[in-house]
């Protein structure tokens, strides 16, 4: 068996699909797992947006947008207009859900997660759909049916253990060899759906690859590989052969959109090879990932956007010490709050954190534990790894920084007003 993901942009036209369909053609034992098309998981949010502030009307205009995108899609790859049931049936069901829920902000995580999860379910449906249409047989699977996650709304984990049995039996006496199912979602204990993350469906195809022991998992994204930087930031940009599973935790870690940072375990556990390969041709090697590749020694940068920047003091001038990161640090995790670089001196813990919905009841939270916070929003994080003087002088000196951490090779800022 092997994996295929892809991601939104690869499908966002019906070109993209038929590449898709040209993709797959002649595989046998194969797993897709797409995510939604194009831009609409940011469409869906603003649907979501719209019901939580009882804007009804708002929400269905966004809900015709959607709509007509897909129905242009649909219409161009059956080559004429064309109403597919299930996906009038998902759009019905999305439209009933914005007229009939009560929503209360506690549930907030819950129905972001339901409203945005039609997104893939939409997606799935056509692109099974067209396989069929154009011969290549297989299976729709409802990944909300397979994967058990942790009830932990809009960042579910998946609960590998209890989600094996429900995945294989899936897939058993199907009489087809490709299976397609959504990126990003599943079902919390209770049934509600849950999602996994924005970006989130690497992380549903290596835990898909670890479960059926795929011999690979591919992402075919709209880049050649993985590349030392981002192309639309930095100049200069050049493609990495192989990387070990290790230098891309930390990179995914540091920022860098190549993998979701949830995506490498599943697949270490199980020492499966990733492939990163560009979507506009299967002849190109793209970028392996794989325990044995080499560490690399080329530079690296990530620049992380929509960082809000915290500085906590505790307000009787004690040390921050042990018990006192532990309360702050527990805080973070309950409001589900991601930190990428953290900065100690003895009375202040600096955070540079993602923008998040509860930051600043994170920060009620802090001042009740006798906590000063304060807060410096839209910033930048800027790592470098083996990092140049050269680069270092075009990309940091000059810059005014927040903070500057130097870790052997590796740089870190905070930047408030990147000038590149
Ligand atoms: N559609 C989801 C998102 O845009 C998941 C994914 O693309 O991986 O975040
Ligand atoms: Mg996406």
């Amino acid at each position: 068996m092997k994996v295929y993901k892809f991601g939104g942009a690869s499908v966002r036209t019906a070109d993209g699909v038929r590449n898709l369909a040209h993709i797959v053609e002649g595989e046998q034992n194969l797993f897709i797992i797409v995510s939604a098309m194009g831009k609409t998981t940011n469409a869906l949010e603003r649907v979501f947006t719209a019901m939580q502030k009882a804007q009804k009307d708002e929400a269905h205009k966004e809900i015709a947008e959607i709509v007509e995108y897909h129905a242009a899609i649909i219409n161009d790859l059956w080559g004429e207009p064309t109403q597919l049931d299930e996906v009038n049936a998902l759009f019905a069901e999305l439209r009933s859900i914005i007229d009939n829920t009560i929503y209360r902000p506690q549930d907030a995580e819950l129905w972001y997660d339901t409203i945005v999860a039609f997104g893939e379910l939409i997606s799935t449906t056509i692109i099974s759909k067209y396989l069929n249409h154009a011969g290549l047989r297989n299976r729709w699977i409802d990944m909300r049916k397979t994967f058990v996650t942790n009830p932990r709304h809009k960042d579910a984990n998946v609960d590998i253990k209890a989600s094996e049995p429900r995945l294989k039996a899936a897939l058993e006496n199907t009489g087809v060899g490709v299976f397609v199912g959504q990126g990003f979602i599943g079902s919390a204990p209770d049934g509600t759906t849950t999602t996994l993350g924005r970006e989130g469906s690497d992380y549903s195809a290596a835990v898909v690859a670890h479960i059926l022991e795929a011999e690979s998992m591919s992402v075919w994204k709209d880049v050649d590989g993985v590349l030392n930087a981002d192309p639309k930031v930095f100049k200069d940009a050049v493609k990495i052969d192989a990387l070990n599973y290790l230098d891309t935790i930390e990179l995914a870690y540091s920022g860098a959109q190549i993998i979701h940072p949830k995506t490498i375990k599943p697949l270490q556990n199980k020492n499966i090879p990733l492939y990163v390969r560009p979507f506009g041709d299967k002849t190109k090697p793209g970028t392996v990932i794989k325990a044995d590749a080499e560490h690399v020694t080329l530079p690296i940068m990530i620049y992380k956007r929509d960082q809000v920047f915290l500085i906590i003091r505790s307000k009787d001038f004690s040390f921050v010490m042990e018990e006192k990161f532990a309360v702050i640090f527990s805080l973070l995790d309950r409001f589900r709050i991601k930190t990428h670089l953290i900065n100690n001196s003895a009375v202040d813990l600096g955070l540079s954190v993602d923008a998040s919905w509860h930051i600043d009841e994170l920060i009620e939270a802090l001042e009740k534990e006798d906590f000063e916070v304060e807060k410096r929003e839209s910033v930048c994080l800027l790592t470098i790894r083996n990092c140049t003087d050269e680069l270092y002088e075009r990309y940091v000196a000059s810059q005014q920084k927040l903070v500057r951490q130097i870790n052997f090779k590796t740089v870190r800022v905070v930047l408030p007003e990147p000038t590149f």
